[in-house]
């Protein structure tokens, strides 16, 4: 894990070797022109435009857009039980685990991911495997423990050899997603990886389109920031710079939102 960190460590020494293991290099430019001139990652860049959410129409809760009406009113413990003998779809066959979520109950930043993997399912968490590990260090590199986030899948079994989620499996396992995001009330929701993005945005636009701006999760008024699944990014670690732009649009809309 990337978490062991000696104590005497700054927030800035710690969110340098964070970025490190992101493989972004972070530096201080001697003159802010300078930074700007070589198109270097600087962890506070110049504001990039922003697509902002559309505020036209007035928020309205989650539970109003949604009819999960079998999950409505639970609270923690009991949705998580729910969750631990959920038969509706068949993934129930084939899971070691069911993979609920973890994290902050009051949590500002709700991650979501596709589904549990080999490791998830056998450890019933998310994301716990090496994809888990980057995750952990993007959310270092922004300043979050992975305790004060909330971590959630679209789906809450592993899909046989980690294929798709196949849409009635995520019609079946999307109340509990939703009872999870009114209770929590996240701030701000990121979503990571293509399947995530477009299950939540109802879309088919590639993630690639997805990413580098603000959505809204439905008519919630929740802003949804779509970046790159941590798995693709170990495979393709050019693209961490791009992660990287996404975190820094999520945290300068939390302070625009706080504004
Ligand atoms: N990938 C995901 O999308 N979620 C997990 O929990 C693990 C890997």
């Amino acid at each position: 894990m990337t978490g062991n960190l000696p104590e005497s460590m700054t927030t800035r020494e710690q969110q340098l070797q964070y970025l490190e293991a992101m493989g972004i290099q972070a530096w201080t430019a001697r003159h802010a022109d300078d930074a700007a001139e070589q198109g270097a990652v600087t962890s506070d860049p110049a504001p990039a435009p922003v697509a902002a959410p559309d505020t036209s129409a007035p928020a309205v809760p989650v539970s109003a857009v949604f009819d999960a009406t079998d999950v409505a009113g639970l609270d923690w413990p009991v949705l998580e039980a729910r969750v631990s003998e959920c038969t509706l779809c068949d993934l129930h066959s084939s899971r070691t685990r069911t993979v609920f979520g973890v994290g902050n109950h009051n949590a500002d930043w709700l991650v979501i991911g596709e589904a549990p993997g080999h490791d998830e399912d056998q450890q019933g968490e998310p994301f716990v495997g090496r994809a888990g590990q980057l995750l952990n260090a993007m959310l270092q590199a922004v300043g979050l423990q992975r305790e004060q986030v909330f971590i959630a899948n679209i789906l809450k079994c592993r899909p046989p050899n980690n294929r798709d989620p196949k849409p009635e499996e995520v019609a079946c396992c999307e109340p509990y997603l939703l009872r999870q995001i009114e209770l929590i009330q996240p701030r701000l929701i990121l979503a990571v990886g293509r399947i995530a993005a477009q299950n939540l945005l109802n879309t088919q636009t590639p993630i690639g389109k997805l990413r580098g701006e603000v959505h809204q999760f439905r008519d919630t008024g929740i802003p949804l920031i779509a970046t790159y699944h941590p798995a693709y990014l170990l495979r393709s670690p050019m693209e961490k710079r791009k992660s990287w732009q996404d975190l820094q649009l999520a945290l300068r809309t939390l302070r625009e939102q706080s504004k």
